[in-house]
């Protein structure tokens, strides 16, 4: 018996739903901080080397555009020192971002550098406005100190590029084992789903094949105790009570349609004495023969055939007309009597003979129901009356 089994279908269910719930959490939160970590990759190369290099380059491009344009042209104007101003705010940005040790002393260095220049840098600006020519000042290594500046950045630039050619590569090796575990663990768990689903569907299934069968052994006792309530034990007629609903029903039908109608009531002749001579049990047995006898000459599917009680039987047959059913009580005469069941008491044959009260009726709607049932009887005791093992048959008007 498989594990699942000891669960109702209901808690199958239940337990299949949480799981599958919990894997859609799990899924979802490691996928967050995946996210997280690659965010943080991200952040790492846009702030720590892409914002540095262009802080740099604005540097650079303040010295050789705004700085060394003024020298060239032989004029320094306030816009240098606002230039000036500009290039510390670039710089204070610059080693504001994150920094690793060892570029340190050549940040310092650099950081001299810029100094060295502002302060030159302001110095001629004052001398300039005090007379001298700026042509005489540039003699005084300024050109060289900028080179030097430029250089200076320019190896910065060289070593954030290399860093974030470095933090691209950290990236995208993150970015792929993230998606190699992503890829292994959703395998794992649409693995681990089918597993469990597979598990708990055979389950399912399983029940509800217990369940078909159970169902298919449900109807078959419920017929069998159904033909059960309507059959004689003895002789597996139809019984009494068959026979009222059954009655009433090819009544209304042969009403309906018109249609003739049949009935017959039949009777063992001198049974009491049979049972007084050979015993119960065989009294038994000359019944069962003479209820087969009596069915095996009627055969179509509108002809019944009812044990009414004791050794009296009925049978009912319907579109059916006067002719012919004498002719086949005829037979039921004959053919119990050839059964040969030796009868010494009998007072009308050496063998077990029936006699039969027969009639046949025209149905209209005005059929009284009780009418044929009185009829018959009526006949089946002039049948007796006039010395058994014989029919009387009359057909009466409804
Ligand atoms: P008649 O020819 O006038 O019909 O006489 P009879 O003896 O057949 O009629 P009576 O109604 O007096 O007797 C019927 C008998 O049928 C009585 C009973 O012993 C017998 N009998 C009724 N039911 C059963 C049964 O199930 N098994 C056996 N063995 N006998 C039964
Ligand atoms: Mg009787
Ligand atoms: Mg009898």
């Amino acid at each position: 018996m498989s594990f699942f089994n000891r669960f109702t279908l209901k808690s199958k269910l239940f337990i299949l739903s949480i799981f599958i719930l919990g894997t859609l959490v799990s899924i979802a939160t490691i996928g967050y901080n995946y996210v997280r970590e690659m965010k943080k990759d991200l952040d790492a190369l846009y702030f720590g080397s892409v914002m540095p290099i262009t802080t740099l380059n604005g540097i650079i491009h303040i010295y050789n555009h705004d700085i060394k344009d003024r020298l060239y042209q032989d004029e320094l104007t306030y816009d240098v020192s606002r230039s000036l101003v500009k290039v510390n705010t670039l710089w204070n940005a610059y080693i504001k971002s994150y920094k690793e040790e060892k570029e340190l002393p050549y940040i310092d260095y650099t950081t001299k550098l810029i100094t060295k220049n502002e302060d030159n840098l302001l110095k001629m600006m004052e001398s300039c406005f005090q007379g001298c020519s700026v042509k005489k000042i540039k003699s005084m290594n300024l050109l060289d100190d900028i080179e030097l500046l430029e250089s200076a950045i320019d190896n910065l630039i060289q070593y954030e590029n290399k860093m974030a050619k470095f933090q691209r590569h950290k990236t995208l090796t993150s970015y792929d084992s993230i998606i190699y575990k992503m890829s292994t663990m959703l395998l794992i768990i649409i693995f681990v789903v089918m597993l469990l689903s597979f598990f708990i569907f055979k389950s399912i299934n399983a029940t509800q094949i217990r369940l078909r069968k159970t169902t298919k052994e449900l109807k078959i006792s419920n017929k069998k105790l159904e033909n059960a309530s309507y059959t004689d034990a003895l002789t597996s007629l139809f019984n009494r009570r068959y026979f009222n609903l059954i009655y009433d029903r090819e009544l209304k039908r042969a009403k309906r349609a018109k249609e003739s109608l049949c009935f017959m009531m039949l009777d063992i002749d001198y049974f009491k004495q049979y049972n007084d001579t050979y015993g119960h049990l065989e009294g038994d047995n000359a019944l069962r023969s003479v209820s087969k006898t009596i069915k095996s000459l009627l055969k179509r599917p509108s002809d019944y055939v009812f044990r009414l009680g004791g050794e009296e039987f009925g049978v009912l047959m319907s579109d059916c007309d006067e002719k012919a059913s004498c002719s086949i009580a005829q037979k039921i005469n004959k053919a119990v009597l050839e059964l040969e069941i030796p009868h010494a008491q009998s007072q009308v044959s050496q063998y077990l003979s029936i006699s039969i009260g027969l009639v046949v009726v025209q149905a209209s709607m005005d059929l009284d129901n009780e009418k044929l049932l009185i009829e018959a009887d009526k006949n089946l005791y002039e049948a007796k009356a006039s010395g058994r093992n014989s029919f009387v048959c009359s057909k009466i008007n409804s």
